[in-house]
């Protein structure tokens, strides 16, 4: 990777970081990058003698020139990829309804691990545990399980189907399961 020059409050420096250091040498004359000294009246070019005026200390261990590397450590950052473990980064969500019966469906992250929950059930004006059963899909080990603590998905469904990327699972509940609606 090339050497590079960041200006940053109005200055030329060179800055490198690594993962626990960080470097800065500067800052740098504007028209020819040879070193600025400080003089009485303040700052200097001894080569072209170009000067600068600056109300602070701009020399290396300055504030001014550590805040010039925490700045250039944040721009770095910004380019990092963002991964969020509180929101995932494909998160699908959907619901429907009837005057009796939801259903909503979400895929996320659990554990670091892909999973589609399915609920679905009656509405009640008091939804309780047992009122709505859920189903949970491991999509990555493409396999089901129910919530032994909701409601049995065969009181609600005759069947049902989910269609992996290698597997599909079929589930069919009692056969004299009287179908509605
Ligand atoms: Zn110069």
């Amino acid at each position: 990777m090339g050497r590079k020059l960041h200006k940053i409050f109005g200055l030329w420096w060179e800055i490198s970081i690594g993962i626990d250091f960080s470097d800065i040498f500067g800052p740098y004359c504007p028209n020819c990058f040879v070193e600025l000294k400080e003089f009485a009246d303040g700052y200097r070019c001894e080569n072209c003698n170009r000067e600068i005026k600056h109300p602070e200390n701009i020399l290396i261990g300055s504030q001014l020139a550590n805040k010039a590397i925490e700045k250039y450590k944040a721009d770095i950052r910004s380019r990092y990829e963002k991964i969020s473990l509180d929101e995932p980064p494909t998160a699908v969500k959907v619901r429907d309804q009837d005057d009796k019966y939801f259903l909503a469906a979400k895929i996320g992250q659990k554990d670091g691990r892909r999973v589609g929950v399915v609920y679905f059930g009656e509405k009640n004006k008091e939804q309780s545990k047992e009122d709505y059963s859920q189903i949970f899909i491991d999509l990555d080990d493409e396999q089901l399980r129910f919530d032994k603590s909701n409601k049995h998905p065969k009181e609600i469904l005759a069947n049902f189907n989910v269609t992996f990327k290698d597997t599909s699972v079929e589930q069919k509940f009692s056969s004299n399961f009287e179908v509605r609606g």
